[in-house]
């Protein structure tokens, strides 16, 4: 046998996940390209409404039709479903009979964020706030003092519906959440850092101008509720059915003098979102069925009916099979999905955090993830061999720059994904997605080469004929 030196032996035998630019340099500038209409994505929407609605337009300039029961499918044939505003279905009829199964690409479109509480708007020492809930898993010292966005939608008592938007186009006023001067915090300071602000001290500020009567009691209020009523026409009550999200009022930007990353609100996991949603609708006559699905509700274990612990995605392969005259169970039991969510980027100022053999970096590609979980991969689908073997082998022979990684070290703390949902109804599922600096943050940051990257693994598991 030929005697071979170190480096060579290393090189046959050995696994390290290169950089994006030197896997792939021509990915580089088709990332920056391809993350203007990110950035445009993130921005069009901060909430599961908007980015449905935004997710809708795409699907609608791109020709496609509005799915219905009963309807004549033919090969190439796109159609789109939403669910309550809130949960977007798409699909590309394949050259394949539907029991061939379908090729599922599942991310989801909400975001932790504030949530008005139903009776939100008090005064108190001069000023007018709002109640908030938030809504995932937020850190809440993170906030605080900083710019926020009212977005949602409120019902008057006739009926008619109001949308709000509040914080986002120039000369809006934007709103915030205080917080003590360095001066005055001693107490405070003695808290810990996940107590640092409390749920109930997440209070918006939103007025502090008087109604003109000195007679009158909570004034500010007042006044702020008659602003409202002029510009809405809504009165205090229509606060319990509404629905208004607190966001960073902040806009995606790039990052960097080299601009390699973004940074924004709701990456996680409109990042996947987004990168499924270009491959679905640029996927033409694939030879198995499509089917994009952007969910509510992740962010709270994916719960209710927008949630996919729900039927609502299920119903409509039960609709689509009737559709083309398929057995349900042979679908589901044919079908592959890749679990579209973002995964922990490593972190050099926290490296304690991680294990640094089993993470995912930045710019190092879209990240395959076998299982997440929390303790003993617990609340996880762990994809098997077979399952990680195809994925694998569909990312090498597309040219995919990917990475492998796991949610930070064991017992630190861990996560689960929509993977579960999908996994539970039969469906070979593995995790994927796009590595996150910050998640969860107001402004969470990934690099652009991997958005792009992750863009080009649902491609290619969307025209995949196998
Ligand atoms: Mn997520
Ligand atoms: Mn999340």
């Amino acid at each position: 046998m030929e005697k071979k030196t170190a480096k060579e032996l290393a090189e046959e035998l050995l696994y390290k996940a290169p950089h994006a630019a030197d896997a792939d340099p021509d990915c580089i500038a088709k990332a920056q390209e391809f993350c203007e209409g990110y950035k445009k994505f993130l921005d069009d929407g901060k909430t599961e409404r908007e980015a449905v609605q935004a997710g809708e337009k795409l699907l609608v300039e791109a020709g496609y039709r509005k799915f219905e029961r009963g309807m004549k499918l033919n090969p190439g044939d796109k159609i789109y479903y939403v669910n309550r505003e809130k949960c977007l279905l798409a699909s590309t009829i394949g050259t394949n009979s539907l029991e061939a199964g379908l090729h599922i690409n599942a991310a989801h479109v909400d975001a932790p964020r504030l949530d008005l509480k139903p009776t939100p708007l008090y005064e108190k020492d001069g000023l007018s706030l709002f109640k908030t809930h938030y809504y995932g898993g937020i850190r809440k010292y993170q906030w605080v003092a900083t710019p926020l966005a009212l977005h949602g939608v409120i019902y008057k008592k006739d009926g008619e519906r109001v949308n709000i938007c509040i914080g986002e186009n120039a000369g809006d006023p934007v709103f915030c959440i205080t917080d003590l001067l360095p001066h005055l915090s001693a107490d405070q300071n003695k808290r810990t850092l996940s107590d640092g602000i409390r749920g109930e001290e997440l209070n918006i500020l939103v007025g502090s101008l008087p109604f003109m009567d000195e007679e009158a009691s909570d004034r500010i209020k007042l006044y702020t509720m008659q602003l409202l009523n002029e510009k809405y026409g809504i009165t205090e009550r229509d606060f319990i059915r509404a629905e208004i999200e607190v966001v960073p009022a902040a806009k995606a930007a790039d990052i960097g003098f080299d601009r390699g990353l973004v940074g924004g609100y709701g990456q996680d996991d409109r990042s996947c979102a987004y990168t499924a949603l270009m491959a679905e609708i640029e996927c033409k006559n694939p030879a198995f069925t499509t089917l994009c699905v952007l969910t509510d509700k992740e962010e709270i274990g994916s719960v209710g009916y927008t949630g996919l612990s729900s039927d609502f995605m299920l119903n409509y392969i039960r609709k689509l099979a009737a559709c083309m005259n398929a057995d349900i169970v042979e679908v589901l039991e044919h079908s592959r999905c890749l679990s579209a969510d973002v995964s922990a980027a490593y972190d050099p100022t926290f490296p304690d955090a991680f294990d640094p053999r089993n993470s995912a970096y930045i710019n190092k590609g879209v990240t395959l993830t076998k299982y997440t979980g929390s303790r003993g991969k617990g609340g996880t689908n762990d994809a098997n061999a077979e399952m990680m073997e195809y994925a694998m082998r569909l990312l090498d022979n597309a040219g995919v720059v990917w990475q492998t990684g796991e949610l930070g070290k064991v017992d630190q703390g861990g996560g689960g994904t929509v993977a579960l949902m999908i996994a539970s109804l039969g469906v070979d599922t593995v995790d994927i997605g796009v590595p996150v600096l910050a998640m969860h943050s107001p402004f969470e940051i990934t690099a652009k080469a991997d958005v792009y990257n992750t863009y080009r693994a649902f491609a290619a598991f969307a025209n995949s004929a196998e």
